[in-house]
Parts: structure tokens; C-alpha cells; sequence
């Protein structure tokens, strides 16, 4: 069975730290192949304790968007799980140059544990078993981040990681199932918050027009205006399916 579940719906720092969602990032599986998008803090846990219980030595890759912790937090632990503590050497590790060489936040001895590390660029094509996928540009966001196209059958996924708006996303986004990160309620001038608004999102929406639509990672003005009432309001608005993720969330991929 193909599928995405969320283990945590967390975005950014005070609900990360709050654990007012959980932060554990997403799990794909496709064809044959499975991989853990994002491991934040409690990645292990949520997968161990997500029911079915979703088995991390599984894992055939894990890929970083960035290294921001809520990102990033569980990403050892998670190549520890994946390889049975390193016993088992497999695996790819995806991530930017910045999370892994100037200030790491991969421990040189748990790059050791894994198959390969490749690292993430700019429009790049990229694949983990039966999951071809590509990078789209640059994100703009403190950190080197990008976002991820993954071209899965039965359904294709676009999965738009942290970044401060820029108007080209539409169009380098064009997955059947997208899933957005969208941190904030209403845009904010502070050019030191790069992140997405839902206002951003209305205008991405409404010229990428997916299949399906997954808000996520939620910021504290977010999880205040309940995400899923939110995500009803923009569904009407729109004429487009619009979800928003919850903790635990699966989405089968034949089902969309
Ligand atoms: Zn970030």
C-alpha cells in the first residue's frame, strides 16, 4: 500500500517546543519503498507508538528539507533505528551541504551507519528504490532548503517545505497531492519569519489547483484559528479539496 501519515503537524518553534502537535515529520511509503521526510523531535516515539506500529528498520532513506531542528531533531536516532543501531549498514541519507558540513546536524559516526549520502541541490533528480523525486530551486529560508517533488504512482506529491513566499512556487509545485507548510495565519512584515502565510497558500492553491490539498506544520496563529476550519473555509473558497493535517493522519495514496 502507498502512503503518507503524519507523525507531527508542528511547524516552528513554540509548538515544536510546546509539543502542542507532535513534531515527528512524515512517512512515505510507495511501491516497495519507504522513507521518512523531516524526522523533528519525536520522530522515533511517534512512529513506535503510531498504531499500526510503523517500523523504522524499514526505512530505505530518510531525506532532510533543512536543518532546522524541528526538522531535523530525531534525524540520528532515526539512522540508528533504521540501521539497528548501526549493525545493519542501509539506507540513504538526503540533506543540503549546510546540514551536513558547517555546523552539522548529523553525527559523522551516524553517517557511517548509512548505505550512501547524497546530498540535496538545486533542481536535482534524486531516487530511493521505487521513489524518483527532484528538488525544485532554492527555498528562501535562513537555512539551505528545498522543497520536494516526488514522482509516485498511483499519485504524485509535492511537499512545500519551509520558505518565505516567492512567485515562482506555483509553478516549480505541481504535484497531484501537495502538501504545504504553512506556518502563519496572516503574513507578517518581519522579513526574519520566512515562512508561508495562509494567504500565500490561497494564491499557490489557486493557480497550482491539486488534486488534493494537505496543510501542515503548524505555526502558534494556526493551531489558534483550528487548522481544519481553516482548511473547510479555503476548500469552499476554492472549489478544491483541502485538508489539514492532524497528528496520526494517513492518506492512502489510491484513495486521493
Ligand atoms: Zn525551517
Amino acid at each position: 500500500m502507498s502512503f503518507i501519515k503524519f507523525l507531527g503537524t508542528a511547524g516552528a518553534r513554540f509548538v515544536m517546543m510546546k509539543q502542542l502537535r507532535a513534531s515527528g515529520g512524515v512517512w512515505l511509503s510507495a511501491g516497495k519503498t519507504n522513507v521518512y521526510i523531516d524526522p523533528g523531535p519525536g520522530a522515533l516515539v511517534r512512529c513506535l507508538n503510531s498504531k499500526p506500529k510503523i517500523d523504522p528498520s524499514t526505512l530505505d532513506g530518510i531525506i532532510l528539507t533543512h536543518k532546522h531542528l524541528d526538522h531535523s531533531g530525531d534525524v540520528n536516532v532515526m539512522i540508528e533505528a533504521m540501521t539497528e543501531g548501526g549493525f545493519k549498514k542501509r539506507g540513504i541519507l538526503f540533506a543540503p551541504r549546510d546540514a551536513l558540513e558547517e555546523d552539522p546536524v548529523v553525527l559523522k559516526y551516524a553517517m557511517g551507519y548509512v548505505d550512501k549520502v547524497e546530498v540535496l541541490k538545486e533542481d536535482s533528480d534524486y531516487r530511493i528504490g521505487d521513489i524518483p523525486f527532484s528538488t525544485a530551486r532554492k527555498h528562501q529560508h535562513r537555512v539551505e532548503t528545498y522543497g520536494l517533488n516526488f514522482d509516485t504512482s498511483p499519485r504524485t506529491i509535492s511537499f512545500i517545505t519551509d520558505t518565505k513566499f516567492f512567485p515562482e512556487i506555483p509553478d516549480l509545485y505541481r504535484g497531484e497531492i501537495l502538501v504545504i507548510h504553512v506556518v502563519r495565519l496572516k503574513p507578517i512584515g518581519d522579513e526574519l519569519i520566512e515562512h508561508l502565510s495562509i494567504e500565500d497558500v490561497r494564491g499557490i492553491l489557486k493557480k497550482t489547483r491539486p488534486r488534493l490539498a494537505i496543510l501542515t506544520h503548524f505555526g502558534m496563529t494556526m493551531v489558534k484559528a483550528k487548522p481544519w476550519v481553516v482548511a473547510a473555509e479555503l476548500e469552499k473558497e476554492l472549489g478544491l479539496k483541502v485538508i489539514a493535517a492532524s497528528d496520526g493522519l494517513k492518506i492512502d495514496l489510491e484513495e486521493v
